[in-house]
């Protein structure tokens, strides 16, 4: 079972706000949006929508892999169809806990020399991290609860869900 947790209404109203932080920022200069899959889709697939300007969509397929190491991870299973040299990129992620993944990707992304490089997380867990990552844009910061819908996942479902839930048992 499920209960709303952040409602569609507060989701468009916070993505709003972030489309123009983001606008402002580049100032009319293209950007590439890297959209981490399958998480990601549906916040992504509103935020372009809220910015002004000239923007590129690109996908990303990654897992993490937790094993023993904190270090983590990352697989890539689709890689991006861009070359973001020289190229202002953000990537779009659905939620940070530990900062494992994006961390991993940070890395990846940062060794193809963007022109800049920033992260948007539509929803930010600080009470789990291990490593210290930065967001620049942050949807909402959650306690440590586990949270599906908006392209959330609990086994590949109620990610359909156009509000974010928590479990309730
Ligand atoms: P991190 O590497 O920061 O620990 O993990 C990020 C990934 O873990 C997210 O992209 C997401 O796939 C998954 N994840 C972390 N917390 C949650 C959660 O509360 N709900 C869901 N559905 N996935 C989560």
């Amino acid at each position: 079972m499920y209960k709303v947790f952040i409602s569609e209404e507060k989701i468009k109203e916070r993505v709003i706000e972030l489309g123009k932080e983001i606008s402002d920022q580049y100032h009319g200069e293209q950007v590439v949006v890297v959209v981490l899959l399958r998480g990601s889709f549906m916040f992504a697939a509103d935020l372009v929508r809220a910015i002004d300007g000239d923007v590129i969509v690109d996908f990303m397929v990654v897992s993490s892999y937790q094993g023993m190491e904190t270090s983590g991870e990352v697989r890539i299973y689709k890689d991006l169809a861009e070359n973001i040299h020289d190229r202002h990129v953000l990537i779009v992620e659905d939620i940070v806990d530990t900062g494992l993944t994006l961390t991993k990707i940070l890395e990846v992304l940062k060794s193809r020399n963007p022109k800049s490089l920033e992260t948007c997380s539509l929803l930010s867990k600080p009470s789990r991290r291990i490593k210290e990552v930065a967001i620049k844009y942050v949807g909402f910061t959650i306690e440590d609860k586990f949270v599906i819908g908006y392209g959330l996942d609990l086994d590949q479902k109620y990610r359909q869900l156009p509000y974010i839930a928590e479990m309730t048992h």
